[in-house]
């Protein structure tokens, strides 16, 4: 099982740029044998938006349902969703997980303090450890208070968008608010998502690829802690970005000691190897 578990289409995805049938090209493409498309759902969203922030669920599983048969057995479409966190949503999140037979959900937070940071510039005036310490403890927060998600979206999203010289997240820049998110994390049995648009987006602003990927000292610490359960994941918008860097992020995640990729059918996980990623 090849599983890319994290794309967005243009139907339910505001943002969303590729329709089915460009994504399973790209899938057969790039050697994928499932994936999972997680269209956006960020309800209570703080501002307008061009696009919807949010959908009906019964639409969303029909057309799943007809994208199923599209896929004509070729590639293992799953269904499964990105919810996008805010702390009163929590209880909402737990009735919407329980209304059509989704396979994973990924739980994320688009906002900074209340607002969406790229839009919302003010954020980035922060020191580099007080905006990462106020993010990642954002997510533990959300870690700590949420049952209904199996995988936690991009830890690093908050360094998507920042216009800092030396943009990267590391360990040592809020070892506290790390530690408890992965204590959540690891209690609840999460797996903690690894996700190759972020490390598209530093390269494109200029990071070396070393230190495009995920900080060593975080992932060791999450193994440290007893973190066994990562999730590759694209987050394509566009078909170009599926399975992007997939094959070189298996290997760095394998020679940290990494072994296994964890995805979800029906909310039962499963494992494969990372080596199977691996051109
Ligand atoms: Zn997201
Ligand atoms: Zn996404």
């Amino acid at each position: 099982m090849i599983t890319d578990s994290h794309v967005h289409t243009l139907y339910f995805s505001g943002d969303g740029k590729m329709t089915v049938e460009e994504m399973l090209e790209a899938a057969s493409r790039s050697g994928l044998t499932s994936v999972v498309i997680t269209d956006h759902y960020d309800d209570d969203f703080p501002h307008d938006m061009e696009g919807p922030m949010t959908f009906n669920l019964s639409d969303y599983y029909s057309a799943f349902c007809t994208w199923t048969k599209a896929s004509r057995g070729k590639i293992s479409l799953r269904l499964g969703i990105e919810l996008g966190y805010q702390p009163q949503l929590v209880q909402k999140y737990a009735d919407l997980s329980g209304q059509i037979p989704f396979d994973s959900i990924i739980l994320s937070n688009h906002l900074f303090e209340g607002k969406d940071p790229y839009f919302f510039r003010d954020c980035y005036d922060k020191e580099k450890s007080d905006l990462h310490n106020e993010y990642v403890s954002s997510l533990a927060n959300m870690a700590e208070e949420s049952d209904s998600f199996d995988i936690l979206g991009h830890y690093d999203y908050i360094v998507r968008y920042s216009p800092k010289e030396n943009p990267v997240m590391r360990y040592a820049d809020c070892p506290k608010a790390f530690d408890r998110l992965f204590r959540a994390l690891i209690s609840k049995g999460k797996s903690l998502e690894i996700n190759t648009r972020t490390i598209q987006k530093l390269r494109k602003s200029g990071v070396s690829e070393i230190d495009s990927f995920p900080d060593i000292e975080i992932l060791d610490q999450y193994r440290f802690l007893g973190g066994k359960r990562l999730t590759l994941g694209s987050d394509a918008h566009e078909a170009s970005s599926v399975a992007g860097l997939f094959s070189e992020t298996a290997r760095y995640l394998i020679d940290l000691g990494f072994r296994y990729n964890f995805t979800y059918i029906r909310r039962k996980e499963r494992k494969s190897r990372f080596e199977d990623f691996l051109k």
